[in-house]
């Protein structure tokens, strides 16, 4: 599967803002948002105002790159929100949050996004008691989200999910000893990024 290589951190220099991709490097002075207020690349790509297009392209850019997700499969979801009764917005970003890798890193499993994609793909989140390898698998609610005997061998992932708190975790999901579950479909005011959905489907619809 295709990936994005480069420096993480320049996704964020990029959009401007924190996206949070690093775990727990994000919250210290090492983070470049914090060091570097510049977007990357030249000096009159930096200085140039932004179009319509350009501003709707920007919030959808910002978008997948906070979930991880590249271009076609994020066209994907656009698509299915479309489809989806209720306000296409809206069910975009509950698709996204709804993917197995966001609901392992909301609950705490991982620091990261990316982390947590790593933990689902090799085989340490179970749901249901049963191995999950999928990261952008779709969460139901009832879902029981737990770790794999194989992820309770990893040192380092079971002192992760020792030091779990609830208070973390959205109104959406539950956590009770090692245990998480998907309680509600998230909604709206659960995303906990600023993020103008709009734009995105504009920039979707022309
Ligand atoms: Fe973004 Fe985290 Fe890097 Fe800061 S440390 S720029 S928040 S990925």
């Amino acid at each position: 599967m295709a990936r994005y290589t480069d420096a993480t951190c320049r996704l964020c220099r990029r959009e401007r803002m924190k996206l949070m991709l690093k775990g727990d490097r994000c919250t210290t002075h090492k983070c470049a948002i914090t060091k570097k207020r510049d977007v990357p690349g030249p000096v009159n790509r930096k200085m140039k105002q932004l179009s319509e297009f350009g501003v709707q392209m920007r919030e959808k850019q910002k978008v997948k790159r906070i979930y991880g997700i590249l271009e076609r499969q994020f066209r994907k979801y656009f698509q299915e929100a479309t489809r989806l009764r209720g306000v296409a917005g809206h069910n975009l970003l509950r698709l996204l949050e709804l993917r197995l890798d966001n609901v392992v890193y909301r609950l705490g499993f991982a620091k990261s996004r990316a982390q947590a994609r790593q933990f689902v793909s090799h085989g340490f989140i179970a749901i249901n008691g049963r191995k999950m390898t999928i990261p952008s698998y779709k969460s139901k609610v009832g879902d029981k989200i737990t770790l794999t005997p194989k992820g309770e061998t990893v040192g380092f992932l079971r002192e992760i999910v020792e030091n779990m708190k609830s208070e973390y975790v959205p109104a959406w999901l539950e956590l009770s000893s090692k245990e998480g579950a998907v309680v509600t479909l998230p909604i709206r005011e659960h995303v906990e990024y600023q993020i103008n959905e709009q734009l995105i489907i504009e920039y979707y619809s022309k």
